[in-house]
């Protein structure tokens, strides 16, 4: 992103000196549908990022333009509500939210660009909320803790863009740190970073530019399965209130003979959260080979238990899973669509995306996503 031209694309605009703040898109390296079961994920933020310019004005107008869109939308601090533009949703949704919270605030201009891609997964909607919350809170002098900005962002994005979502991509957004994944604790919100040293190799991202309609029912039955194995675990152990605190004997105990869908799901779940622990282990001993075995493992575990993977995702593992230059991959996010993240040594990288892109189009007539990404920062003021 050229930050000179962000500067002078405001100016022009709306005649003022913009406050620059950046927050980054995400990956989540291992722990898939684990958040909303009180688990662990393990995300880490990239070198993909929203930036956003913003400066006060005299009155109680609020001023937005999406470079990404060229759109602008007028709207009032006084009269905040849903507009018709999409994208603008996510920014005066958080508006609104740090509003509800008590906060009060004058007019503003506002640009809005960014490189996280749309839509693939990469969580460019929090990167866009947490840029938002971050930049009102730098430019009012708002103090505003950081856990809130991301819980305000997940607000926003449930109220006014309507997406019934965790808390950890905006958590990714804010908390990232460079050369590092983030362990978050979903229950009780505690963190730790781990060190990613990826000594040759590099984090790919394969797009498989598909998103099945799926997703949405596939989503809410795969959280009622789980609901109903705690339901029945809790029958014989009192204390459960959550898959988070289930072991697979007290699984075959109270829901194997019952059904076997419930069963298969709670079963990946379970499995996930262990497998995300060991993951962490591997990596604080910095064994990155044993990391991508797990990986794989969670792959299959998506695809085979817990059904939310599709033929273009499974195809794009198959297809690196022999390879000694791939270490782990995974389709990664809810599923049906999107992302595989792998892990690839560096120098064998252009020639692999060549291959793939060739056998993708083949195979699915699509053409074929990718982008090599390193770690990075979380949200932060850049000017
Ligand atoms: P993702 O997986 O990328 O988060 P979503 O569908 O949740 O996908 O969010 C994408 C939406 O976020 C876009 O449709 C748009 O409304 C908003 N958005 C993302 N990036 C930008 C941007 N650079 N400028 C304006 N709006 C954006
Ligand atoms: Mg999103």
């Amino acid at each position: 992103m050229n930050l000179q031209d962000l500067k002078s694309k405001f100016k022009a605009l709306y005649n003022a000196e913009p406050l620059l703040v950046r927050s980054p898109g995400r990956i989540n390296i291992i722990g898939e549908h684990t958040d909303y079961n009180d688990g662990f994920v393990m995300p880490a933020a990239i070198d993909k990022a929203i930036y956003v310019g913003i400066s006060k004005r005299d009155d109680n107008e609020v001023h937005l333009f999406s470079a990404s869109y060229q759109q602008s939308d007028v709207s009032s601090v006084t009269d905040l509500k849903k507009s018709e533009n999409e994208w603008a949703n996510y920014i005066l949704g958080v508006a609104d939210q740090i509003q509800k919270r008590g906060y009060k605030f004058g007019g503003f201009n506002f640009y809005i660009d960014g490189d996280v891609p749309l839509g693939a997964g990469l969580s460019s909607s929090a990167a866009v909320e947490c840029a938002t919350g971050y930049a009102l809170d730098q430019l009012f002098g708002l103090n505003i803790e950081k856990m809130d900005i991301a819980l305000i962002g997940q607000k926003a994005e449930q109220t006014f863009a309507g997406v019934n979502c965790g808390i950890m991509d905006q958590f990714a957004s804010v908390f990232g740190k460079k050369d590092h994944a983030t362990m978050l604790d979903c229950r009780s919100m505690e963190y730790s970073y781990i060190p990613l040293k990826l000594d040759g190799y590099k984090l790919v991202l394969l797009n498989t530019n598909v998103k099945h309609s799926l997703s949405d029912s596939a989503y809410n039955k795969r959280r009622a399965s789980c609901e109903q194995g705690v339901a029945w675990v809790k029958e014989q152990y009192a204390d459960v209130t959550s898959l988070r605190d289930v072991d697979m004997a007290m699984l075959d105990n109270c829901v194997k003979a019952k059904d076997k869908e419930v069963y298969t799901k709670c079963k990946f779940v379970i499995e996930e959260i262990e497998r995300l622990q060991k993951a962490a282990e591997e990596l604080k001993n910095g064994n990155l080979k044993a990391l991508g075995k797990l990986m794989l493992e969670t792959h299959e575990g998506l695809s085979a238990d817990y059904e939310v993977s599709c033929a273009e995702l499974d195809f794009l593992v198959d297809c690196v899973k022999p390879l000694d230059e791939v270490l782990g991959a995974r389709m990664m996010g809810g599923g049906f669509g999107g992302c595989t993240i792998n892990i690839i040594k560096e120098e064998k990288i252009p020639r692999l995306i060549e291959e793939l892109t060739l056998k993708y189009e083949q195979q699915f007539g699509l053409k074929l996503g990718a982008y090599v990404v390193t770690t990075d920062d979380g949200t932060s003021v850049i000017s």
